[in-house]
């Protein structure tokens, strides 16, 4: 079956974003009356899963120290556990483990999961937080902790089974999937921002709508449909700074250490949170013992069976050239700049050491070989997701993305002209009007 001529809904990318809005808009339609899948179209230059989402660890969470993340995460983290086998979740739960720095944030964190009902525990002193984790751990030994945010809810899937299960969802409802179609431009009416066709190299589809989830391929879809590469933003003082380059990368730095995932199981036998451990206690090798970082650094790790040992990453490397010269093919573990090297594998490794005695003296075990990706950033490294010339829905995830699996649902309704309040915290004018993100005293850019 060649490609269509035409489709009411053209969608870009069979990532977690393309796929989520594909299912959703054809569930919607159906529950509307309004047809099925059969007219949504979904393209992929590659193939299902080939971008950030078939490379994330796949943790999902809700700690962020942005307010407008919370509610957008909760709702989210509901889609996930509605259909956790068909999406290989894991409802394990999440641990942010902080330093002093950090403590005034994460408490707000808590009173904004307490006031939405989302689940947590927040333990503060160090004391009480090394006996907490002590409690789940009985080789706990992490220094410069002074709170634990336990999130109940949360935790992880394994991240190319669960967007094939997004895609068999999707599938189920009529949509068709074209994979090895790689788009090209736009084309629109005299007159009119509005897109009309999608040029493929495979042919010209005409469509009403179309829908972008390119992850790290953002920057070329952006440009191809001419959006501005420099824009303005207000910062807090009122004052507008032109020429801001709309796009940046950050290179994510992830690993695994190849020891059984069952030999981090808790004290209760059972399979343990995701943890999060940002400190500024000073880390040594757990090689030699050498100076690794005496600055604020932060890691996680989860045992997971998909990557067959215990797997996580660390703060990520900010990527110093303009956007436009940054090379994002081949991606994840086929790119030749970006990959982790020896110096993650030194670092993260002897970081879990400090967490945990049972990982002192394994760092031969780290998995040599590519890992982790590139990721396409807005300038406060915050999501947008908006309508631009007319009918093109965005969805620029910012890469905070995998976890975020109901933004598709909630951009299917806006596809079908119902606004979402939960979106709206995320939209371009933020930058003109000054309403950035705020940002937390974490390492992490996006935390
Ligand atoms: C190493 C790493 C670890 C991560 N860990 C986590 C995590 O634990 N939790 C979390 O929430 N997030 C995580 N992320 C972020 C998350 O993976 C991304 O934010 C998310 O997967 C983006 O999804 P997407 O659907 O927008 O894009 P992608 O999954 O990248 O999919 C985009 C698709 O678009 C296709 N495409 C691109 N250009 C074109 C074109 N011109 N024509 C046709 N198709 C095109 C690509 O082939 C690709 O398949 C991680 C990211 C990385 C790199």
């Amino acid at each position: 079956m060649g490609l269509p001529k035409k489709v009411d809904y053209f969608i870009i990318g069979a990532g977690i974003h393309g796929l989520s809005t594909a299912w959703h808009l054809a569930l919607l339609l159906k529950s509307k009356g309004k047809g099925d899948g059969s007219n949504i179209l979904v393209v992929d230059k590659a193939g299902i899963a080939s971008g950030a989402s078939g490379v994330a660890c796949g943790v999902v969470r809700n700690n962020y120290f942005q307010p407008a993340m919370r509610e957008l995460m909760a709702h989210s983290v509901e889609i996930w556990e509605n259909e956790s086998e068909a999406f290989h979740y894991h409802p394990v739960g999440y641990m942010q483990i902080s330093p002093k720095v950090m403590e005034e944030d994460v408490a707000t964190i808590y009173e904004q999961q307490k006031s939405i009902g989302y689940e947590s525990t927040f333990i503060h002193g160090e004391k009480k937080s090394f006996d907490y984790m002590k409690n789940i751990f009985d080789d706990w030994q992490a220094k410069g902790i002074t709170s634990v945010l336990h999130e109940k809810r949360g935790g992880y899937a394994n991240n190319t089974s669960s967007i094939y299960g997004l895609a068999k969802k999707a599938e189920v409802e009529g949509v068709r999937i074209f994979t090895g179609t790689t788009v090209k431009g736009f084309k629109s009416a005299n007159g009119s921002g509005a897109v009309t066709a999608v040029e493929t190299d495979k042919g010209v589809v005409e469509c009403d709508q179309v829908i972008v989830g390119v992850g790290p391929w953002l920057r070329d879809i952006w440009n191809m449909l001419e959006l501005p590469r420099k824009i303005s933003i207000k910062d807090e003082k009122g004052t507008i700074r032109g020429d801001y380059p709309m796009w940046h990368y950050w290179f994510l730095t992830e690993g695994v250490i190849r020891l059984n995932p069952l030999t981090q199981k808790a004290n209760d036998g059972n399979m343990p949170p995701v943890i999060h451990v940002d400190t500024d206690a000073p880390l040594y090798s757990d090689v030699d013992q050498s100076l690794i970082t005496d600055k604020l650094w932060g890691i996680y790790y989860k045992p997971d069976f998909h990557f067959n040992g215990i797997q996580g990453g660390s703060s990520p490397h900010r990527v110093n050239m303009p956007a436009e010269e940054v090379n994002v093919d081949p991606y994840g573990p086929d790119s030749e700049e970006f990959v982790v090297g020896d110096d993650f594998a030194h670092m993260w490794s002897s970081a879990l050491a400090f967490c945990q005695k049972r990982f002192e003296g394994k760092s031969h075990l780290y998995k040599q070989g590519p890992t982790g990706g590139l990721g396409c950033f807005t300038p406060d490294n915050f999501p947008v997701f908006d309508k631009f010339r007319e009918n093109v829905h965005i969805i620029a995830d910012s890469n905070h993305g995998y976890k975020m699996i109901g933004v598709g649902k909630l951009v299917a309704s806006e596809v079908l002209d119902e606004r979402s309040e939960l979106l709206e915290p995320f939209r371009f004018s933020r930058f003109e009007l000054g309403k950035l993100h705020p940002t937390s005293n974490s390492p992490f850019p996006w935390s």
